[in-house]
């Protein structure tokens, strides 16, 4: 059995519109480790949602299109399945938490239906039983007097509550997978910090290998062990969580870093911020996408795509500046964020 509960090659993923044919993913390769966390991160527009949505087609096609590319799940090929192929994997192997519980939950019934419909389609329990199961749910997923939840309707419960019965729907089969893209974003602070309790202990009880998708790089901290860093519809960093913030080489990711607000940062200097805007993707750069943007950009870097470099233990960065054929090294950044700070945001 390999180490890996997912294994993504080459992923390539375009939509079809009037304007064009926009590139959002464009040969991402990456893995993910059973009980592993991982965490995407990039700003909106950087592939990472649809990437992540490709995996078990979840956008419509067209106008989605996934060009080329191979997704090994447990083992097996499923980027050739078929909708009913795919069917018996969604919700039950893989699953989803997505950012508004509200466009997922169906408003016109109960909470409890909501939950028990999804356990009697994948399993061969009886009513009784998949409504003990709801229970237990509900309460694994942080939600005080689940009985009383259950005649509920979704509008009757807050955004954090309705999130968390949305995560009590994801680990209803006890999926090997579940990804969770910006499950916090809508709620406030505290209520946050909370679900990401719940995710991070349904990681460790259960072993459930997990992909968050955010911007939060507070987040990213707190929770993962590994990061994905995605720019214009391409991987720029990858490394486990220690490495990205304590020695992250990508300029993209070094501005990532330096826009998080810490409490220790000097009031009166202004964050930091990255000026400009992705690029177009329906006409994508042929260099670094990050390019326009980059304080150290070169010309090679509007030339030419930067190739990957590895600078220890599965860091690996594309950025010129750290080509190992580059005889000087540009730039030099200081560790001004560390990981300890980062985890108290
Ligand atoms: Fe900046 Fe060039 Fe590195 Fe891209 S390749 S991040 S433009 S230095």
């Amino acid at each position: 059995m390999s180490d890996n509960i997912l294994e993504i090659r080459d992923f390539r993923i375009s939509f079809d519109t009037y304007a064009g044919e926009v590139q959002a993913v464009r040969s991402v390769s990456f893995e993910v480790a059973r009980n592993e966390i991982i965490a995407i991160v990039g700003e909106s527009g950087s592939g990472k949602s649809v990437m992540t949505q490709s995996i078990v087609k979840l956008l419509p096609s067209p106008p989605a299109v996934i060009k080329s590319g191979s997704v090994i799940f447990d083992g097996k090929e499923i980027s050739s399945y078929n909708f009913k192929q795919l069917r018996n994997i969604k919700g039950k192997e893989i699953a989803y938490i997505f950012q508004d519980p509200m466009t997922s939950l169906n408003p016109t019934i109960k909470i409890g239906k909501q939950i028990t419909e999804g356990i009697l389609t994948h399993s061969k329990l009886r009513r009784v039983e998949a409504n003990e199961k709801a229970l237990l749910l509900l309460q694994n997923a942080g939600i005080p007097n689940p009985q009383k939840r259950m005649e509920q309707y979704p509008h009757e419960l807050s955004g954090g509550m309705r999130q968390r019965v949305m995560i009590a729907i994801a680990i209803s089969m006890n999926p090997k997978l579940l990804i969770a893209d910006e499950p916090t974003t809508a709620l406030d602070v505290t209520i946050q910090s909370q679900i990401l309790g719940t995710l991070k202990d349904i990681n460790k009880k259960l072993g459930m290998s997990m992909i968050l998708i955010t911007h939060d790089m507070g987040i990213v901290a707190n929770m993962a062990q590994r990061v994905i860093v995605m720019y214009g519809g391409k991987i720029v960093e990858s490394g486990g969580v220690i490495e990205i913030f304590e020695s992250a080489q990508h300029p993209y990711t070094r501005s990532l870093l330096a826009s998080v607000p810490s409490l220790d940062a000097d009031s009166n200097k202004p964050l930091d911020y990255i000026l400009g805007s992705p690029p177009d993707m329906i006409d994508p750069p042929t260099g670094c996408p990050f390019a326009p943007r980059c304080r150290f950009s070169m010309k090679i870097c509007y030339q030419q795509m930067p190739g990957c470099t590895e600078t220890g233990d599965g860091h690996r960065a594309y950025c010129h500046l750290i080509d190992k054929r580059a005889s000087t090294q540009k730039f030099r950044f200081n560790n001004e964020y560390s990981l300890t700070q980062l985890k108290g945001v």
